[in-house]
């Protein structure tokens, strides 16, 4: 009975390209760092839209943002869609924002057609999603109980607490943290990579998030001056910290599906003239396989002995971060299946590679994510672009999958 139901895909891409002057940026990315002025604004602006569109907004004790669209039976759980309206400092216009919007036009759409869903539907913004001044994906770490608020109030930022910062922008809401059941939460967001291009596909069914396993890694050598010091007796650290950059590359290079990378590499004392003592370096090993996730690891901790060996160097290899394979709810990714099959738009199954506050919904709530292609599968870029049509394309396949959801009488089983 929805079967001609269609979003509006002007209305969202123009409202895409309005929140984006927020925090314009000159090489046409955004700006949007949680807790600033850019912060507050956004905020403004969605709270605009959404009671032109006859939503009730709440803020929690961290800032998220619920817009609700009552439902026919005001006793069932919601159905949430949303995602974070922060960036990157050098972020760019659909890397959140998108996911936000999509859940606007769909609440927008349904109010043009005159449909009431059984369920109550929210419009969801996360606060702080980005991490760039607090760790990354805290608004839904905190909503999930993941992390307590106090903990998550005292962590601080550039220019005090993420409390003070809340309060600096005006949103430190007075709505307990997760006071009330949810039927399931959907993301739509930008792929982050480049298989739904290169396929030349339209929507990626998201079926889970990619197991994390990162590391530390510091090695210890002897500091000496660069011009005395023989090449033979040095104790570079730097010099096997390189040789470990390579042998993560090639770890994550010799399986299909690996991902390794060195994110930070620190040399000290960095002076031009002193043979690097002491080099502190991260390794962030990401896949869908977590029993080959489990074999990375030792694979490294191999390489990471032999290079210390080789260089005659000491080591310390230290897990920081573990994070299980993050499945997503089968009923809720079949919703997705069968709107873009109905739809007729080109689709595959896809995992995604990079963490969403989706991530931390999936451990508590039924939880899925639709993706769209992004151009060149760049994204934390002010040149991060996405079509019109893909737009439009990925937020009708959202559309109907939540329309499904917002109809189901029956709560779900949150899959183990
Ligand atoms: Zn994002």
């Amino acid at each position: 009975m929805y079967d001609n139901v269609r979003i509006n895909g002007g209305r969202l891409w123009d409202s895409l390209m309005e929140m984006a002057e927020i925090g314009a940026t000159p090489k046409g990315g955004v700006n949007r760092i949680s807790f600033t002025e850019e912060d507050r604004k956004s905020r403004g602006l969605f709270t605009t839209w959404c009671k032109a569109a006859g939503l009730s907004v709440t803020v929690d004790k961290f800032g998220n943002m619920f817009a609700r669209r009552p439902g026919r039976s005001p006793e069932l759980a919601p159905v949430m869609v949303g995602s974070h309206l922060d960036s990157q400092p050098t972020g760019g216009k659909f890397d959140g924002a998108y996911g936000v919007l999509a859940g606007l036009e769909i609440v927008r759409c349904l109010n043009d057609a005159g449909i009431e869903t059984e369920r109550p539907i929210e419009v969801v913004n996360w606060t702080n999603e980005e991490g760039a001044i607090l760790k990354p994906m805290i608004g839904s770490e905190v909503f999930t109980g993941a992390l307590a608020l106090e903990d998550a109030y005292a962590m601080t930022t550039p220019t005090g607490t993420a409390e003070s910062g809340l309060d600096d922008i005006g949103y430190k809401g007075d709505v307990a943290l997760w006071s009330y059941p949810v039927h399931s939460y959907f993301e739509a967001h930008i792929e982050q990579g480049p298989i739904l291009e290169d396929e030349g596909l339209r929507v990626g069914v998201v079926t889970g998030a990619f197991a994390q396993r990162w590391f530390t890694l510091k090695f210890e050598g002897l500091e000496a001056h660069a011009g005395p010091t023989p090449m033979a007796i040095r104790r570079d650290a730097l010099v096997g910290a390189a040789h470990a950059v390579i042998a993560v590359r090639e770890i994550a290079s010799r399986v299909d599906g690996r991902r390794g990378t060195v994110g930070c590499l620190n040399p000290y004392p960095s002076s031009p003239n002193v043979i690097p003592g002491t080099v502190d370096m991260t390794i962030d090993f990401r896949h869908d396989d977590e029993e080959d996730l489990i074999r990375m690891t030792e694979e490294l901790a191999e390489a990471v002995e032999a290079i210390a060996k080789d260089n005659n160097l000491d080591y310390e290899l230290t897990p920081t971060v573990h994070i299980s394979r993050i499945p997503f709810h089968e009923t809720l990714v079949g919703h997705v299946r069968k709107a873009a099959e109905d739809l007729e738009i080109p689709h595959c199954d896809i995992v995604s590679g990079a963490g969403h506050d989706a991530c931390h919904m999936a451990k508590v709530i039924p939880t899925t994510m639709v993706f769209i292609p992004c151009e060149d599968g760049i994204s934390h870029n002010e040149a991060e672009n996405i079509t019109s049509d893909d737009s439009e394309a990925g937020c009708n396949v959202l559309c109907h999958a939540v329309i499904a959801a917002a109809n189901m009488t029956q709560d779900l089983e949150l899959s183990s």
